[in-house]
């Protein structure tokens, strides 16, 4: 059975380099699917005896905020697909206007969240941890993708609610 864990966030917080990690550490698969949706990617990682399907969701690396309608629907549709969020803040900017808007997209959707807050390697990032429990999303995890730091807690955690 598989079990599907969406990296949900605004653009930005890094959510691709942590899918990157992820699949390099325990990659069966990575497979571009164009067909669905243009800038999603999925890829099959082994967690202890079960394979999780890891959902990277969209990337919009230009412009600053604003939420595309675009960005929203595929959002949407990743966490409606997934048993699990993992949802990313970027510890070093804090919880922004739009941290709160996928925030709450995240909760209404009740599913269980994993909530972490990247970017997390150096002091610029401790007041952001904090702001991160004002989401509602739990305890936050301090990690950083580009680093490697808190990954094997994102992956204990994934682990806990399969
Ligand atoms: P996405 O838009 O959420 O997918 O974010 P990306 O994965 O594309 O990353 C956005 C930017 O943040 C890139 O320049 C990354 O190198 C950077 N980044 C990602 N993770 C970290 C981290 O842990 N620490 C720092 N300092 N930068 C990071
Ligand atoms: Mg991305």
């Amino acid at each position: 059975m598989s079990f599907t864990v969406a990296i949900v966030g605004r653009p930005n917080v890094g959510k691709s380099t942590l899918f990157n990690r992820l699949a390099g550490r325990r990659l069966a698969l990575v497979d571009d699917q164009p067909g669905l949706t243009r800038d999603r990617r999925e890829t099959e990682v082994e967690l202890d005896a079960c394979t999780v399907t890891l959902v990277d969701t969209a990337g919009l690396e230009s412009g600053d905020e604003g939420l595309t309608a675009r960005m929203r629907q595929q959002t949407e549709a990743a966490v409606a697909q997934a048993d699990l969020v993992l949802f990313l803040i970027d510890a070093r900017t804090g919880v922004t206007a739009a941290d709160e808007i996928f925030g709450d997209l995240v909760r209404s959707a009740g599913k269980p969240v994993v909530l972490a807050a990247n970017k997390s390697e150096g002091r610029a990032a401790e007041a952001g941890f904090y702001e991160a429990f004002s989401l509602g999303l739990g305890e936050p995890l301090a990690i950083s993708a580009e680093h490697g730091l808190g990954i094997g807690e994102v992956i204990d955690a994934i682990g806990h609610a399969v």
